[in-house]
């Protein structure tokens, strides 16, 4: 325990997501008074699979909710991408660089409900749920939150937003800079994958920059005792109609050829109403924060989930702002140290993810000859190498400078 200077504050949260829901716990722990107000009336995680990085699975570490995670999660060590011709462009593993450490293929619905059922469990947080916050207005030093229907929910002495790439309070936050969206997303699928066929790697093939398939080891999910799979499949958003018009055969032909090994997999896919769009956003603002309002997770700096990194970024987000709040002189200061502490690791990862999404996902083939030629000879010069299992660790903070963060103790 620490003695806290900022006395106990009352605290609105936007949004029970992996932010927020995180960032509930912490607060309401360090003894604030939190409510959460989450849009929708009864939250049910959608979406297939994303990977927890060593950084992630501290921070649950740290909320005593590590446990049940792994329970259901799936080891991945090694990170393995080749070309249709199976050339590697990528293959680094965890370990290389750091014994021990190694990522967490997971079922979305997995870190949600463990998140979510210990809010709805947590004594200091009271939940509302069906309530979409609108905007927030600044009165008398308190932050005011408006719902949709323009009606007052309620007054904070701190409101964290966390309502995800789309967030509503931030368009009129004064703080955004940008908030657009890549015209390149993802097909979703999850199915079972009873042999562990492809435990341990999250493997891709990439062929030019039009096409990637990615297959993700993913735990058992929420329920069930079946190992599962997450497919993902490369496509521009505004060809999203055109794969619908021409059925999937086409499509499950072109995967089974680029990984023979799926076609298992493929059988499960009978629907297109199976498979998910995912579209992402590149969202830019700085500082996070303004007077009694700290933004977090998507909201604050979604980014394509290129390096598997937003889940992760988000519990570190939740656990700073803990760390900031306690022995901060006042909630000003809190909120500045907030955002000088989160700036070097949050603008490498959103560099990065700008800078590497386009080799994979764009209309620009030179980026793929690029990609095929020098990066998998790259990985095996070892300053690169390093700095390419950190980055996929979640841990690095700079391009040349900038020291990264410890690896958790548990993976040393
Ligand atoms: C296809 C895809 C694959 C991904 N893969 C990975 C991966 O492998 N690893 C990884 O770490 N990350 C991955 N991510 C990113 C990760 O899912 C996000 O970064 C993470 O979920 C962000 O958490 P969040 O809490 O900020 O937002 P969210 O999880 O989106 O939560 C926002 C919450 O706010 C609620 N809400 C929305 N609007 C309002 C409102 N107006 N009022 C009140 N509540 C509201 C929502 O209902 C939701 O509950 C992936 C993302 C996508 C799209």
């Amino acid at each position: 325990m620490y003695a806290r200077a900022v006395k106990r504050l009352d605290v609105g949260v936007v949004g029970c997501g992996t932010a927020g829901a995180a960032a509930s716990l912490f607060l309401a722990r360090a003894g604030h008074r939190v409510t959460v107000y989450e849009a929708v009336p009864e939250p049910t995680a959608v979406g297939a699979g994303i990977m927890l990085q060593p950084t992630g699975m501290r921070v649950l570490e740290r909320l005593g909710l590590l446990e049940p995670v792994l329970a259901r999660g799936a080891r991945v060590d090694r990170l393995h991408c080749v070309t249709r011709e199976r050339r590697d462009v990528i293959d680094l593993r965890y370990g290389d660089e750091h014994p021990g450490a190694y990522g967490l293929g997971l079922h979305r619905g997995v870190l949600f409900h463990v998140l979510f059922d210990a809010v709805t469990r947590e004594p200091g947080v009271t939940l509302r749920c069906g309530e979409a916050v609108e905007e927030l207005r600044w009165r008398a030093g308190r932050r005011v939150v408006v719902g949709s229907s323009g009606l007052e929910l309620g007054a904070h002495d701190l409101v964290v937003v966390a309502d995800g790439a789309r967030s509503q309070p931030r368009r009129k936050s004064g703080l955004i800079q940008r908030a657009t969206q890549y015209p390149w997303g993802a097909l979703w699928f999850i199915g079972d994958d009873p042999e562990g066929t492809f435990d341990g790697t999250l493997f891709q093939v990439v062929e030019s920059t039009r096409h990637m398939m990615g297959l993700l080891p993913s735990g058992l999910g929420p329920t069930g005792e079946t190992r599962k799979v997450s497919l993902f499949w490369s496509i521009r958003a505004d060809a999203v109609g055109e794969w619908r018009e021409r059925g999937l055969e086409p499509w499950l032909a072109t995967m089974a050829q680029l990984e023979p090994r799926a076609v298992p997999l493929l059988a499960q896919i009978q629907r297109p109403e199976q498979v998910l769009f995912a579209r992402y956003w590149d969202v830019v603002m700085t500082p996070w924060h303004a007077p009694g309002l700290v933004f977090l997770g998507d909201a604050a700096h979604a980014t394509s989930p290129q390096l598997g990194q937003g889940a992760n970024l988000a519990l570190v987000d939740a656990a700073a702002l803990e760390d900031a709040l306690a022995g901060a002189e006042s909630r000003g200061q809190a909120l500045r140290r907030y955002s000088a502490a989160r700036r070097a690791h949050l603008r490498y990862y959103q560099w990065a993810t700008r800078f590497l999404t386009p080799f994979f996902q764009s209309d620009l083939g030179v980026l793929g000859w690029a990609r095929d030629t020098f990066m998998g000879p790259s990985c095996r010069m070892p300053w690169v190498r390093g700095k390419m299992v950190r980055t996929m660790c979640g841990v690095e903070r700079g391009v040349f400078f900038g020291d990264s963060l410890p690896m958790p103790d548990a993976f040393e």
